[in-house]
């Protein structure tokens, strides 16, 4: 489930796809935000007035693909880098994914990278061929080819040491299934789980060792939770890997503790309905 992993179901991503026509046609933009918060900036940005307006902040954006050209402007506005410019109409056997990169140094036109899955496993080999920098959002753009085959799970790249450039050509699937542990273990240490205290998967991994095995904990000692969005992300995501590193179900670990109010709400709410 979305709340309890953070990953998007096969269900909901399929949901959220265009028409096969469409997606023939040309460039789209894949929203992949799925709760309801108080955020809008895709729709209000989006020139073509492909994302319907939002009548209440709090509603999910939907799209209308026809009228979406897939220029990129929601994924580059798009607070929660919900939003990626997926293009399979090339028809070589590879695919294009629009990724909202928002780490340095960026990649380079034509460097190979590892192509990563939502549930942060690299699952292949993928080639940049765009770095697109935006001066009015500041949110860089990362254009990267894959086998067409993956283009609807890459959702993000890692950087390697190896600059070599590959050619298109030799974009594979990885032989070898990759389940989540063995392909995370090796190099998940550094992602940062708490994205608004920068707390890195390695802190959490830590306090767990030492002995810290609820969220609670590991909130008040490391203060991943206390940032802006109260652990809305990374509650969860420490919950699971409490769950992994201790053994337990899920379904045990306590979420943190939240005090009212315990969703964003307008501020009308606390005015006793005075929208004034
Ligand atoms: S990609 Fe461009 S046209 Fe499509 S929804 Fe986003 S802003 Fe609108
Ligand atoms: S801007 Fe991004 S996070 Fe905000 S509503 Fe749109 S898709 Fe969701």
């Amino acid at each position: 489930m979305l709340i309890n992993t953070g990953v998007p179901t096969r269900e909901q991503i399929e949901r959220r796809l265009p028409s096969p026509e469409r997606r023939a046609r040309g460039p789209y933009a894949m929203v992949e935000c799925f709760q309801e918060i108080p955020c809008n900036p895709c729709s209000t940005s989006c020139p073509f007035d492909a994302i319907l307006p939002m009548g209440d902040i709090n509603e999910i954006p939907m799209i209308d693909h026809d009228r979406c050209t897939g220029c990129g402007v929601c994924a580059s506005v798009c607070p929660g880098l919900a939003i990626f410019i997926i293009d399979e109409s090339v028809g070589d056997g590879t695919a294009s994914v629009t990724i909202p990169y928002e780490f340095r140094p960026l990649p380079e036109k034509g460097e190979t990278v590892r192509a990563v899955n939502r549930e942060g496993c690299v699952i292949g080999d993928a080639i940049v061929t765009r770095v697109l920098l935006s001066k009015k959002t500041k949110t860089p753009l990362v254009t990267i080819r894959v086998s067409d085959g993956l283009v609807h799970e890459v959702r993000f790249f890692n950087l390697i040491d190896d600059k070599a450039v590959s050619d298109a050509t030799s974009l594979k699937r990885k032989e070898e299934p990759i389940t989540v542990d063995s392909a995370c273990a090796s190099d998940d240490d550094e992602i940062i789980l708490c994205r608004c205290e920068g707390i890195t998967l390695r802190t959490i991994r830590d306090l767990i060792r030492e002995g810290y095995t609820t969220v609670d904990e590991i909130k008040r000692i490391s203060r991943a939770g206390m940032g802006a969005c109260q652990a809305r992300t990374c509650g969860p995501l420490i919950a699971a890997e409490i769950a992994r590193m201790t053994g337990q179900p899920i379904s045990e670990i306590q979420p943190s503790a939240h005090r009212a109010p315990v969703k964003p709400m307008p501020i009308e709410f606390f005015l006793g309905g005075d929208s004034e």
